[in-house]
């Protein structure tokens, strides 16, 4: 019976190892992904800013345009003053100048906002570039690091399972079994131990028969609150 308590206490260390590894399986992943998403989200944002730019870009050069089409209006019109003959015709189209250069200065006081935009939108791509190559930086450091990292935990994961079933092997099926459920309802916990006359696992009290039961170590002893099997030492 000792040697059973034995390898449920060895059956259990692996196991514990095995809790913390498969947490580390999820941990892992999760760390990759969080490196790839930030260089995802790097490269977005970058690709927004650019396309602002674009856009404020465009609508420079349309403005530049509508600008020089007037300047060639206005040119025109200057010369053809000078063949004007009636006033009326004289004053219709000095107006329509005036009208023209008016459009001009408003539209360049457009192009002037727009400039400082574009410059505005220079400065937060200087400072999003940067981003994204800190997250590429990163990601590139590490990735595949945490691949590596990832398949050994798996492997680990593997080879202790190997190990804990191999000890499995020298106890009895409803033995097994019953620990096995222990460790998947237990919160990975099969085996408790007596500490201070109180069950590791829930805390509750021991009964004193049971503490001498437990000291023996010549049977199976489960908890009466928990259901954990118990032992003296862990
Ligand atoms: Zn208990």
């Amino acid at each position: 019976m000792k040697k059973r308590l034995e390898i449920l206490i060895q059956m259990q260390k692996i196991d514990t190892i095995i809790g913390a590894k498969n947490i580390l399986t999820n941990k892992l992943p999760q760390q990759l992904n969080s490196l790839k998403q930030s260089l995802k989200d790097a490269d977005e944002t970058v690709e927004i800013t650019k396309s602002e730019m674009d856009d404020n870009l465009k609508e420079q050069k349309l403005k530049e345009l509508d600008i020089a089409n007037n300047n060639t209006k206005i040119t025109k019109y200057k010369n053809q003053l000078l063949t004007i003959e009636t006033n009326k015709e004289y004053k219709a189209l000095n107006s329509e100048i005036n009208h023209l250069e008016k459009l001009n200065s408003e539209i360049d006081d457009d192009l002037i906002k727009l400039m400082e935009i574009e410059a505005e939108l220079k400065e937060r791509m200087d400072v999003e570039k940067q981003t994204q190559q800190k997250a590429s930086d990163e990601l590139k450091a590490n990735e595949k690091r945490l691949e590596i990292e990832i398949q050994e935990v798996e492997k680990e994961i593997i080879n202790l399972k190997e190990q804990r079933n191999n000890l499995a092997q020298d106890l009895p099926r409803d033995l097994i079994r019953r620990y096995g459920s222990l460790i998947k309802k237990r919160n990975r916990k099969a085996v408790a131990f007596n500490e201070n006359n109180a069950c590791s696992g829930c805390g509750y009290t021991i009964r004193p028969q049971v503490v001498i039961d437990i000291r023996k170590g010549n049977s199976i002893i489960y908890c009466e609150s928990c259901g954990r099997i118990l032992v003296a030492k862990l």
